[in-house]
């Protein structure tokens, strides 16, 4: 069991990552395909169905926090009981990463997270997966992680990564933020924000919340209608 220690390691960072608002201010309206689908009651399964967890970093799995002395230099804090959680979800699910931090920021972290396990990440998405222009990217621009890119790209692979094909009820995407997945908001799983504040507090125990909600969502036949009815965010504490 690992401890419930905070660890910290030094990263030298670009500094120009994106400042995301976390409001959810102009919410896009749910695409038909979607409306349909969380439509359909889900199934209580015997024996879990293989689903795709798609994990955000900075925020969720670790806080990145800038040192005052030295430009570009980042501590990265990772959440406590990351080994456990990391280790449950390759036991049980296929698993990628998306984060809007730039592709060699999130090298970083994963090296990090993940060590020799990233080996098993089915696929690890970056800010360039957003579709943005040379100027959207290198400003704040907002983005939205929509499932739909997610899953075009990986069912139309000749050899596909998952084993199987990819849609909202077998797709759970694991974000601090709600404004990042309001495009299909009922695939989200929203901890607490590993911030600052949460770091200085101690006693974190989100990640192990999510475990004990997985157990119930794996069986699920569609993650999308069960976790309508039953957000994460609605557990006994
Ligand atoms: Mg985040």
């Amino acid at each position: 069991m690992e401890s419930n220690q905070k660890r910290i390691c030094n990263v030298p960072f670009d500094i120009r990552d994106e400042k995301i608002t976390t409001d959810v201010k102009d919410a896009a309206s749910l695409s038909t395909f979607y409306l349909n689908i969380i439509s359909k009651p889900s199934i209580n399964l015997t024996s879990p169905s293989p689903k795709l967890i798609i994990l955000d970093l900075n925020g969720t799995l670790c806080f990145r926090k800038k040192k005052k002395s030295k430009n570009k230099i980042y501590h990265i804090i990772l959440r406590p009981f990351i080994n456990e959680f990391i280790n449950y979800l390759f036991d049980n699910f296929s698993v990628m990463i998306w984060s809007t931090s730039r592709p060699e920021n999130v090298d970083k972290m994963v090296n990090l997270i993940f060590g020799d396990q990233k080996e098993k990440l089915v696929a690890v998405w970056a800010r360039d997966k957003f579709g943005f222009t040379n100027e959207e990217y290198e400003r704040d621009t907002k983005a939205i992680k929509d499932l739909d890119i997610i899953w075009k790209a990986l069912n139309s692979q000749t050899e596909s990564t998952t084993k199987f094909m990819l849609d909202p009820t077998n797709t759970i995407l694991i974000d601090d933020s709600r404004y990042k997945t309001q495009l299909q908001p009922f695939n989200a799983i929203h901890p607490r924000g590993f911030d600052r504040e949460r770091v200085r507090e101690g006693g974190d125990s989100e990640l192990t919340m999510i475990i004990k909600y997985l157990e119930v969502v794996k069986h699920q036949s569609n993650v999308a209608a069960y976790m309508k009815d039953n957000p994460f965010t609605d557990r006994i504490q």
